[in-house]
């Protein structure tokens, strides 16, 4: 491999970027007109125009990408996450003009992209499933028989769905028509698939996936967990490994039941085979996400992995360095998703321009970053500036690097995550953890983010009058 472009944007584009350049691959960025500033495309040895501003446009563009790729000899694509990186037919058609997609096989991505088919593709393989149904369905009274055999409340779920989004809870029988048509219409207008198909809906569960690892020799790792519980609207904002409650015996379980769901598809490379556990500690496979994931910096720095070199290798065809038995926790690692989203309001996207953006900096602090002071944040594309990762020998430390880091995270021109990560790592629920995906509906006030908010004004204040005072001392002084 001597040449690879990455079919990204921001953050991702770079991080692969970055290991590229270490492993002596030379690297082509992509981007939209918005995006010509942009630091991946400097960063990359070249780059190219691929479109107009709205993804459908550039970053979608998947034909296009690859005529360019081959006029640049381009020998390999990595596709990041979010845009062609689940895409099916992209991956199949990168292979059939005879460059290497850095991800799973497309057989495999296809069965995966589908919660239907995926629960199919693992049912011969003992995984414990969320009690409910394989298919989709359509008919209202059927889906009321089986809501009444699994009982309220229930999850009504769109078979294509991804993002959090397509997801009705049902609370009693006599809303499960009006919400299952609402579903399967939000499903056919989101995903053009208006499959929707029944689940239980797990009261307390805690999101904890598995990252595994899989070459084209039969070999397939896994990577231990990543626990995902802190979300808002079923997106996670902050992340961690190891989980605050796996046990080594429930860990070696879920990492097994990983392997098997990789194994189902045939899966090459690496991917993330998402669980919910519930209070009992009783485990149940919800997805398999088919690419590198946004949070995998904390499994890198539990591991000391590098997950983009483990793709890159085994997209060519080697076999996996490591085995499982060398593989050891060390550390404990957090990441915040820094996101221009408003957390007074709604966590409402918050584009505009970067008039102050400083990053924190220092040991056991990684800012995986798109963004530079004095860019405005487009309003195409998904709105994450950053990713802010800390790394510490436990997990206090952990937490509390990532509090300082926060501190010293500036931005001015548009409303983040940071302060809801302050108040995340600061909580009591979160800090002894035990907390699970209703942190945020249970315990989310904005009025203390406005105190904090008042009281550091109030600090930086009287700092200024302090400044002041003892500036006008100094002044002073030639006349005494
Ligand atoms: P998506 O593909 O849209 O991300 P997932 O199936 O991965 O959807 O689920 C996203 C989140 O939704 C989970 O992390 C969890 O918080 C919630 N969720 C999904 N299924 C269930 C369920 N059966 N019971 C309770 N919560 C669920």
């Amino acid at each position: 491999m001597k040449k690879l472009l990455v079919a990204n944007r921001g953050e991702i584009a770079i991080r692969v970027m970055q290991t590229a350049k270490r492993l002596g691959i030379k690297t082509v960025a992509v981007y939209s007109e918005i995006d010509r500033h942009s630091p991946h495309v400097s960063f990359a040895d070249e780059a190219i125009c691929i479109g107009k501003s709205p993804s459908n446009e550039s970053y979608l563009r998947g034909e296009h990408i690859l005529e360019e790729a081959k006029s640049l000899n381009v020998d390999a694509i990595h596709p990041g996450y979010g845009f062609l990186s689940e895409n099916a037919d992209f991956a199949e058609l990168t292979e059939q003009s005879g460059l290497t997609f850095i991800g799973p096989k497309s057989e495999a991505i296809k069965v995966m992209g589908s919660k239907l088919a995926a629960k199919d593709a693992v049912k011969a393989y003992d995984i414990p499933m969320v009690p409910g149904i394989d298919e989709a369905i359509t008919d209202v009274d059927k889906a009321k028989r089986i809501a009444d055999d699994i009982g309220y409340p229930i999850l009504i779920k769109a078979s294509a769905g991804g993002g959090g989004k397509g997801m009705r809870v049902v609370e009693e029988a006599e809303d499960l028509e009006s919400q299952m048509n609402r579903a399967i219409s939000e499903a056919t207008s989101a995903f053009g698939d208006g499959s929707v198909f029944i689940e239980k809906y797990i009261a307390s569960p805690r999101h904890i996936e598995i990252q595994v690892m899989a070459d084209s020799h039969g070999n397939v790792l896994h990577l231990f967990e990543r626990e995902c519980s802190v979300q808002r609207r079923h997106q996670k904002v902050v992340e961690e490994a190891p989980s605050a409650v796996l046990s080594p015996e429930l860990r070696e379980e879920m990492g097994q039941a990983a392997i098997k769901v990789a194994k189902a598809c045939d899966y090459l490379g690496a991917g993330t085979v998402e669980f919910l556990l519930d209070e009992n500690s009783n485990f149940y496979f919800l997805e398999m996400n088919t690419r590198l994931q946004v949070e995998h910096p904390v499994t890198e720095l539990i591991t000391g992995l590098d997950l983009v070199e483990l793709q890159i290798l085994v997209a060519k065809g080697e076999a996996l360095p490591i085995k499982q038995s060398d593989l050891r926790i060390k550390g404990h690692a957090l990441e915040l998703r820094v996101y221009a989203e408003d957390p007074l309001n709604d966590f409402l996207p918050s584009v505009g321009h970067l008039d102050v953006y400083k990053l924190p900096q220092g040991k056991g602090i990684r800012v995986d970053n798109g963004f530079e002071q004095g860019m405005d944040i487009p309003i195409y594309y998904d709105p994450m500036l950053s990713k802010l990762i800390t790394y510490g020998e436990t997990r206090q430390e952990a937490l509390a690097l990532m509090k300082k880091a926060i501190k010293n995270y500036h931005v001015k021109g548009v409303k983040t995550t940071l302060d809801f990560g302050y108040f995340v790592c600061n909580h009591d629920a979160f800090t002894s953890g035990k907390f699970d995906t209703h942190f945020v509906k249970k315990y989310y006030d904005t009025e203390l983010i406005i105190s904090e908010q008042k009281k550091e004004a109030e600090i930086a204040a009287m700092i200024a009058l302090k400044q002041y005072i003892e500036d006008q001392n100094i002044l002073r002084l030639p006349n005494q």
